[in-house]
Formats: structure tokens, C-alpha cells, sequence
């Protein structure tokens, strides 16, 4: 059976996971408030409503709760946000998804039960900076408030090195997850691989020590 998707919310954000999940075949219920939103998705989503989700007789009689998985997308208007997720809450929907403003609306959903809380501005924007800061991070992502996983390119000064002669882990405490070049991917590479300039390296590791080995090995 396909899992049934629900994106509350056809802004930027709302919009564009409802087209992604629909060009991967999923089934998509797209609500929102405003009917041109609405009509714009009516193509594209599988289904789409004009609906207030801050109204629970309305999402009870669109059958939300047999949903898999309702994304609330509903980004400057806090309150309809915090009080659509308490209803999806309310009504047992197995798994939500919702797009936070800032750190008091991440709290506020976190304690009302959202499973998974999103903050694609700012997350986006950290990734970006990353790679602004310095042309050899392609990507970044965050694992907590100190740890994340950085995609690098790697520099002169690692060419034809393995890891043990840069003692990585040892030097940095940051591991390497894997190495790929071209099409080619070692997933945990040996002690004795031999990296060239230009491979991409994933690397786990504390933000610090993820910042020293920049510093040093790119
Ligand atoms: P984005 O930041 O993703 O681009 P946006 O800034 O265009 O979104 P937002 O104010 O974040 O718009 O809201 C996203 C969508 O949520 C809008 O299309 C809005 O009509 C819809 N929306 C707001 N409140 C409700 C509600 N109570 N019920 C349904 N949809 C709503
Ligand atoms: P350690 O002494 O750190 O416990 P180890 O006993 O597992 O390492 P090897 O696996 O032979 O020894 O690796 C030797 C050194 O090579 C490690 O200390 C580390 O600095 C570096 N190294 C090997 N593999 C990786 C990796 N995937 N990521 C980062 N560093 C690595
Ligand atoms: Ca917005």
C-alpha cells in the first residue's frame, strides 16, 4: 500500500515537499486556506482543498487521521500552526511533521508532541554559510548543537596521503565516513587509503574539531 501524505499549508516550503512527494508517486492531500494556493496544486497534488486546519471538524471529515504522515507547513501565523499540530495531535495521527519559525515555536511543538520539527530557513542558511566560508565544504549537515557531518573536497595538502599518515581521528577526533571520487564510493575507508586532491570526504566529527581539521587539511 502507498503511504498517504498530508501537507497542510501550499506556501514555498509546504509547496515544494508536495511536489517532490508527488513526482515520487506518493498520494498528497494538499490543504490550504487560500483558495488561489489551492487551485495552483489542484494539478499536482493528488488531491487539493481549500481548508482551514485550524477548523478539527474540517480535518476530521478530510479523514486526516488515517493519514501516515501530515506535514504543517503554515509558516508566519505561529498560533495556526501550534494549534493545527495540537489538533493532528489530538486526532492520533501517527507521524507530524512541521516547519518552526523560531526557537519558542520549536518548543511549544515539541511539548504539544510533533514528531519531527524543521527549520529549513535557518538550516539552509547554516549550510550555505558553511560553504560560503570555505570553497571546499560542499555541504553540511547538523547532528546536534556540536556535531555535524561536513561533505569536503579534499585539498593539496592531502594528496596522496592516507589516513593514518594524517592521523585523522587521532589529530582531529573527527572520522571519516566515506570517500568518494567520480562515481566511485568507499564507504569506511581503510587506515590505509590514499586520498587525492579533489576526492569528497564525509566526515563526522564535534563542530570544533570539524573546524581545526578545516583549517589545517583544507
Ligand atoms: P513559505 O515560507 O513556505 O514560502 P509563505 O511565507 O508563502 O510560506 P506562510 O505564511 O508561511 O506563507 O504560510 C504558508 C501557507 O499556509 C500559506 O499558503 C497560507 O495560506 C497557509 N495557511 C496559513 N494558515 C492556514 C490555516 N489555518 N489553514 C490552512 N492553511 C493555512
Ligand atoms: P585508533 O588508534 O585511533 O583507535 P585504530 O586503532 O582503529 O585507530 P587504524 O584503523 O589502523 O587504527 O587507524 C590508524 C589511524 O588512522 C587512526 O588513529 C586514525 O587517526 C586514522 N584513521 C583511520 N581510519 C580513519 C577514518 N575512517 N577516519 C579518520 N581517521 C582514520
Ligand atoms: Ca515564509
Amino acid at each position: 500500500m502507498k503511504k498517504q501524505f498530508a501537507v497542510i499549508g501550499l506556501g514555498r516550503f509546504g509547496g515544494s515537499i508536495c511536489r517532490s512527494l508527488t513526482n515520487n508517486d506518493m498520494d498528497v492531500l494538499a490543504i490550504d486556506s487560500d483558495e488561489d494556493r489551492v487551485n495552483e496544486f489542484s494539478s499536482i497534488a493528488t488531491h487539493a482543498v481549500i481548508a482551514d486546519a485550524t477548523d478539527e471538524s474540517v480535518l476530521k471529515s478530510l479523514g486526516v487521521r488515517n493519514f501516515d504522515h501530515v506535514i504543517v507547513a503554515i509558516g508566519d501565523n505561529i498560533q495556526a500552526s501550534i494549534l493545527t499540530t495540537l489538533i493532528l495531535k489530538e486526532l492520533g495521527v501517527a507521524h507530524i511533521t512541521v516547519k518552526a519559525q523560531n526557537d519558542y515555536h520549536e518548543k511549544v511543538l515539541r511539548k504539544i508532541g510533533a514528531d519531527r520539527i524543521v527549520h529549513p530557513e535557518r538550516d539552509m542558511g547554516q549550510r550555505i554559510a558553511h560553504n560560503i566560508m570555505s570553497n571546499n565544504v560542499l555541504d553540511y549537515l547538523e547532528l546536534s548543537d556540536e556535531h555535524s557531518i561536513v561533505e569536503l573536497i579534499a585539498s593539496k595538502k592531502m594528496h596522496d596521503r592516507t589516513l593514518i599518515e594524517l592521523d585523522v581521528r587521532a589529530n582531529y577526533g573527527c572520522n571519516v565516513m566515506a570517500i568518494k571520487r567520480n562515481d566511485d564510493i568507499v564507504v569506511s575507508p581503510q587506515a590505509t587509503h590514499t586520498i587525492r586532491e579533489g576526492d569528497i570526504l564525509i566526515v563526522i566529527g564535534a563542530d570544533n574539531d570539524i573546524s581545526r581539521l578545516e583549517k589545517h587539511l583544507l
